[in-house]
């Protein structure tokens, strides 16, 4: 029996198991891959400084990330502009640009560090349900008991997927292309858009940049910018399907989901580490409140599906204003409207 069974041990799984084991929850770590596994993504939002000093893990990453840049350029429709993260009494705010395979170990180590159980799974893991709540997990033919489940699982979609239920999506198909040159970008970190879509230049490590884009339309071929076709191609590259989409329910009778496994916008938005993070403190902070008596399971529940869904409709609006600024046909998706269709919202399992 523990409080909390966290499937997938990615940023916010690990986000979780962190922020629950430093108050004395009792956390099983559940994940399917042996680390390190590849994950694209390693730029930052400043955002995330303050979330890694609680989780007490930020000068482990600090030291692991040799660029910082405080500002990123924007070239859209042939002008140039150079945009800051933001500014505080402490100057300006820095992202930070990690390796995936080093952030993992980093949060994985603190987790083990505060007690936390990791098992790598080698069996389907099946939710255990009775009296319409999730009661525990079972994998490689244990079964453990929980207070609560966390799905932390990314886009394997575990939870959404054991229930047999469809993800809403808010988008057209969408799908970003990712791979890494060996070479030095100037800008530290350069976005440019055109009706055709857009593509994402960033200096990751001295000596490394690594380009995204996404084609309005494109599925198949990967079309890394231009600027990169001199420099010489190093690492891993591929797809992903970032179609914007949303689990009809993302919290309900002892679960909450979390990071990509509850809703997925394109990496436009540049903050899909920030979300996994802090939507896994979040989802622990929400378990706590209920097994200390400061908050009903109804009440953390409704309180974590109205904080998500503020996100996805901010996120959204905010990619649906860029992409209608590039294009006069781009089919605006109506976020609203998915949060408040009945599938949306679902209180039961
Ligand atoms: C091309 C591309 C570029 C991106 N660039 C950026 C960027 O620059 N900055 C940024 O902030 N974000 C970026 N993102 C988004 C970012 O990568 C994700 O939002 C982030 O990884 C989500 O974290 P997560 O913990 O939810 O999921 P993940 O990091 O995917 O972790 C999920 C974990 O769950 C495990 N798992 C899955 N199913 C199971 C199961 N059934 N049982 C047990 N374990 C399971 C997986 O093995 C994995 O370890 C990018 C995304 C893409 C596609």
């Amino acid at each position: 029996m523990v409080d909390l069974a966290v499937i997938g041990a990615g940023p916010a799984g690990c986000a979780t198991a962190i922020w629950a084991a430093a108050r004395g929850l009792n956390v099983l770590l559940v994940e399917r891959s042996q680390f390190p596994r590849f994950r694209p993504g390693e730029c930052l939002h400043p955002g995330i400084e303050v979330l890694f000093r609680d989780l007490g893990v930020f000068d482990k990453v600090l030291e692991k990330s040799s660029v910082r840049p405080s500002t990123r350029t924007v070239i859209s429709e042939g002008c140039r502009s150079v945009e800051s993260f933001g500014v505080d009494d402490n100057g300006p705010w820095q992202a930070l640009h990690v390796s995936r395979a080093d952030l993992d170990a980093i949060l994985l180590t603190r987790a083990q560090q505060l007690g936390v159980t990791l098992h790598i799974h080698r069996s389907r893991v099946i939710p255990i349900s009775s009296n319409g709540k999730i009661e525990g997990v079972e994998f490689d033919g244990r079964i453990f008991r929980c207070a609560f489940v966390v799905d932390a699982s990314g886009q394997g979609a575990w939870l959404t997927r054991s229930l047999g239920r469809k993800y809403l999506p808010a988008s057209p198909c969408l799908t970003a292309f990712y791979g890494y040159c060996h070479g030095h970008l100037p800008e530290g970190q350069l976005f440019e858009a055109s009706t055709a879509g857009w593509q994402w230049m960033a200096q990751v490590s001295a000596d490394v940049v690594n380009w995204t884009s996404l084609h309005f339309g494109v599925h198949q071929k990967p079309l890394p910018p231009a600027t990169m076709s001199s420099l010489s191609s190093c690492g891993r590259n591929g797809g992903a399907d970032v179609t914007w989409r949303i689990a009809p329910s993302v919290a309900g009778p002892s679960f909450f989901i979390t990071g990509d496994a509850a809703f997925v916008t394109d990496p436009a938005c540049g903050n899909g580490v920030l979300r996994a993070v802090m939507s896994g403190i979040k989802a622990a902070y929400n378990a706590r409140a209920i097994l200390t008596g400061q908050a009903t399971q109804a009440e953390a529940a409704q309180d974590y599906r109205t904080w998500m869904k503020h996100w996805f409709e901010a996120d959204t609006a905010q990619l649906t204003h860029l992409y209608e600024t590039l294009r006069k046909d781009w089919r605006a998706p109506n976020s609203l409207a998915i949060t408040q269709h009945p599938a949306f919202e679902l209180k039961s399992i």
